[in-house]
């Protein structure tokens, strides 16, 4: 192609880049930033098989559908359990973006972030579902490579970046150097197990059942990882077990931390045995140069201390951590030169 229509296909195309994560979705269109950042959850009429509500729409219904409607969350621990809803959650999504574009705007060049143990066939439904939204082509980079992009790690530098990313359903460690992940794990245990073990926790100890809406409210408002301090409590409503009638109780900080022990102190000890598995030249440099945390779950208060306390690592946490994917994603596409090397997919954007 001529020079004049190689920047003519530029400026026609939108480039975009996905973070498919298990509790939310997030877009990025070069030129412009993150343009939708909704949660992962599509309403479906089930007398139709049409799709009722995407993104806060449809979790916002969670909990409180008739019968017709069917509340689906297409990921499950980063990959895609649902195929069909999924393509048509990335279909309303690349739409929206089209929408609010130019009409004459041809299809998008699509870069999606994937977990690192993804299987081939995930993989390839991956690549299907967001062709078969309306993309041109599809291309593919390590979640973990774009996070630490996203936080500003010199991931080129033949220096170890560490990064840890809390999500939803997981929690993905990874040293890189030169461009590539040298050690890492991946955790199906994050913010959801969380919520989980506080629901437990509520039920064995006062007898009482809530929602997973509460556990989370609880678990942002007073949640924490080492003790706070200022003491933190909250009012919460829920079913009493033995005269199944509502009941309100209050909820100290200190029972929180504890209902979330056990699956943090198993975050926290693969964090430490992905350190040890890494080569040592790269173990001296994240002594110096730390680790940076990420994802919404990085958010929970003295996670930061927690994990530094116990690796005798320093802790940063990213900005903006429930974006740093997407963000990381959206930087190789704008500076493909750059980064280019990066994407797991032949081609160039
Ligand atoms: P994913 O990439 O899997 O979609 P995200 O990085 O979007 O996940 O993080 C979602 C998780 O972060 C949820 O479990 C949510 O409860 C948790 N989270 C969000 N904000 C906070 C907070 N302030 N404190 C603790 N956890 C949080
Ligand atoms: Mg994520």
């Amino acid at each position: 192609m001529s020079f004049l229509g190689n920047i003519l296909k530029k400026n026609l195309t939108k480039r975009i880049s996905i973070d498919l994560g298990s509790a939310n979705v997030l877009v990025y269109v070069a030129g412009q930033g993150i343009v939708i950042n909704e949660p992962s959850v599509v309403a479906i009429n089930n007398r139709n098989e049409q799709i009722l509500a995407v993104g806060q729409d449809a979790k916002v219904m969670i909990g409180r559908t008739p019968p017709y409607i069917t509340i689906s969350k297409p990921l499950v621990d980063g990959v895609i359990s649902d195929f069909e809803v999924t393509e048509k959650m990335i279909k309303h999504f690349i739409q929206k973006v089209h929408r609010e574009g130019f009409a004459f705007m041809s299809r998008a060049t699509v870069l999606v972030g994937i977990p690192l143990d993804i299987t081939e066939v995930e993989r390839k439904a991956v690549e299907d579902a967001v062709i078969g939204a309306g993309a041109k082509e599809v291309f593919l980079i390590d979640e973990p490579m774009a996070a630490a992009i996203g936080a500003g790690l010199q991931v080129l530098e033949p220096q170890a970046s560490m990064i840890v990313d809390i999500g939803g359903g997981t929690t993905d460690i990874a040293v890189i150097s030169l461009g590539g992940i040298v050690t890492w794990k991946s955790l199906k245990l994050a913010g959801d197990k969380l919520n989980d073990v506080i629901i437990q926790y509520i039920r064995e100890k006062y007898n009482l059942l809530v929602g997973d809406k509460t556990s989370e409210l609880v678990k942002i408002g007073i949640g924490s990882a080492l003790p706070l301090d200022e003491k933190m409590q909250m009012s919460i409503r829920g079913r009493d077990l033995m005269s199944g009638l509502p009941k309100e109780i209050t909820i100290t900080d200190d029972e929180i931390r504890d209902a979330m022990l056990r699956p943090i102190k198993t975050i926290v000890e693969n964090i430490k045995s992905t350190v040890e598995s890494t080569p040592p030249e790269l173990v001296a440099d994240l002594y110096q140069r730390g680790m940076v945390i990420t994802g919404g779950g990085a958010l929970l208060r003295n996670i930061d201390k927690l994990i530094a306390r116990e690796t005798k690592i320093p802790v940063q946490l990213a900005d903006d951590p429930l974006t740093t994917v997407v963000r990381g994603a959206g930087l190789v596409l704008e500076d493909y030169g750059t980064f280019g090397s990066l994407i797991t997919a032949k081609g160039s954007i």
